[in-house]
């Protein structure tokens, strides 16, 4: 009966690699269906994913409900005017007064999905923090801050422990004094084209194109607007 023992073994050999197999698909499938883009993939698009930062476009037409996802925290920048219904995994839902274009809104992680409620396209850009926790060179001096030597320029929109919210704006011909910022994202909301100089003193010349994401290291600059049209960004900074 040897024969039947090996064979027998050998059954059960597979039968738990084979067993193995749909859980390690289960645990793979439960993690990303959580994911907005995953979930939602003709919702969001990605427009820039590294270790720290993804950063997604959001695109919800009037009426359409999001299926469940997850986002870790999150700075949103809306583009467009909406009204939206947000449901929870507890069957709980809370509507939203309406929402201008130019907020930024912080949400901590969440699982939820979002009910377009309004007549309007649901458009947003989303920073979606990875919390990398890199430590980053503090080499940022109260003298180098942009709110400091270079106010005229940037607006702060909003500040919390994990990030600094601009927007910049450069007039045609205009030039910022020379400036620090941290690790962060930049999306273009007006391009044009700009003229860089670096701590080095060297300069170089720099495209802006509307809508475009850009990461940055820290770095200090000064910038100079060479186009004829304002240039307005906001800028992310990361402060983990
Ligand atoms: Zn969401
Ligand atoms: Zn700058």
């Amino acid at each position: 009966m040897k024969f039947f023992g090996k064979s027998f073994g050998k059954f059960f050999a597979l039968q738990a690699i084979f067993v193995a197999f749909i859980l390690s698909l289960l645990i793979i499938s439960t993690v990303s269906a959580q994911d907005a883009v995953a979930t939602n993939p003709d919702l969001y698009r990605v427009l820039l994913d590294n270790e720290r930062v993804r950063v997604l476009d959001q695109n919800v037409p009037a009426g359409r409900r999001e299926n469940m996802h997850s986002h870790p925290a999150v700075v949103k920048y809306t583009l467009s005017s909406y009204r939206g219904t947000v449901s929870y995994l507890n069957g709980s839902a809370t509507s939203m007064r309406r929402i201008n274009p130019g907020q930024v809104m912080w949400f901590e992680p969440e699982t939820h999905s979002q009910k377009n409620s309004g007549r309007t396209n649901m458009h947003t850009i989303m920073f979606e923090l990875k919390g990398a926790q890199i430590v980053q060179s503090e080499k940022q001096q109260v003298s180098d801050d942009p709110l400091v030597t270079a106010a005229k320029f940037h607006k702060l929109l909003f500040e919390n422990d994990r990030v600094r919210v601009f927007m910049f704006r450069l007039k045609p011909k205009e030039e910022t004094p020379a400036h620090y910022h941290r690790d962060g994202v930049v999306y273009i909301l007006n391009g044009g084209t700009l003229s860089e100089t670096l701590a080095d003193g060297k300069s170089h010349d720099v495209t802006l194109t509307t809508h475009d994401v850009k990461w940055m290291d820290a770095k200090t600059h000064k910038v100079k607007n060479t186009g004829t049209d304002e240039i307005r960004m906001l800028i992310v900074e990361l402060k983990d």
